[in-house]
């Protein structure tokens, strides 16, 4: 993929991947406004990894990471005849959160909500905004420590709107609920969750095993091993599969500067990340970690 994920973008990709014939996919549900969130599946290993990108909408590049690999894969440029795909299963949801990127990408447009997003955001920067399409940050909402991060928000006065947002109760969302599915179903040895920006790693949970595997992750890609702190504590896709589940999980803040990155660092960090991501399976022990 080498142009920004809009969703005419996206479902011209998903085209083409649904039908190559090496990668399984399936709905796992709709955005508020609707737009299908996809996961798929490739490779016939019994060992599972979980691939997630584009919780926040600004950060679209990081679904272009992901899409990208899998669309190489369905064209057959991509290999998927060796060990790694023997041994591993790979999933992949490369748009947690189309709204969000619509709306970074395409501004806000008339939908059901416009309004409230006019008024959520002020009518300004929508290139901006990470929340879904009801301004919840869909990467606070996932079911861990949701009391703590409730604390915070009081405390800031944090509301409905770009970003930052919890929403009224754990798993709220509809995009939530979907990127839960798989991780419920499927027995997961592990999890990469990728946003931008910063070139670190954070890793749940602690851990001597799981904090190697950042450390040689970190390593490959030139990034730095961080501790989260404050709201990046509570809520998030890896918070929630690392200390809730207990499946060693790991944030990539890809890339560099100020959110929306500009395409230029996709095609800077592109082959890097895909070797990273395609290693990252073969670092784990034979055990589970
Ligand atoms: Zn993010």
């Amino acid at each position: 993929m080498t142009e920004l994920p809009s969703k005419e973008a996206r479902d011209a990709v998903h085209k083409t991947i649904a039908s190559c014939g090496r990668i399984e996919y399936q709905t796992l549900g709709k955005s508020i406004l609707g737009e299908p969130i996809y996961l798929y599946r490739v490779g016939r290993g019994k060992r599972n990894i979980l691939y997630a990108s584009a919780h926040h909408g600004s950060e679209y590049l990081t679904a272009m990471h992901l899409f990208s690999l899998l669309l190489d894969i369905a064209e057959g440029s991509e290999s998927i005849s060796g060990e790694l795909f023997d041994e591993f299963s790979l999933f992949f949801i490369p748009c947690v959160n189309p709204d969000g990127v619509d709306i970074a990408l395409s501004g806000f447009r008339p939908s059901p909500l416009y309004e409230r997003q006019l008024e959520m955001s002020g009518a300004e920067n929508p290139e901006k905004w990470k929340a879904n399409a009801r301004g919840v940050d869909l990467n606070h909402n996932y079911p861990y420590g949701f009391a703590e991060y409730k604390a915070i928000e009081a405390a800031r006065g944090t509301v409905e709107g770009a970003t930052l947002y919890s929403g009224e109760y754990p798993v709220s969302e509809p995009e939530t609920r979907a990127v839960m599915r798989p991780t419920l179903a499927v027995d997961l040895s592990l999890v990469v969750s990728l946003h931008s920006a910063g070139e670190e790693i954070f890793y749940a949970p602690k851990g001597q095993d799981v904090g190697m595997l950042a450390d040689r992750i970190a390593g490959m890609l030139g990034y730095k091993v961080s501790t989260p702190t404050g709201t990046a504590c509570f809520g998030g896709l890896c918070d929630y599969t690392g200390y809730t589940l207990g499946i060693p999980s790991l944030t990539l803040e890809t890339g560099r500067g100020e959110n929306p990155l500009p395409i230029s660092e996709f095609f800077r960090e592109r082959e890097v990340i895909r070797q990273a991501l395609l290693t990252l399976p073969t670092l784990l022990p034979k055990g589970d970690l």
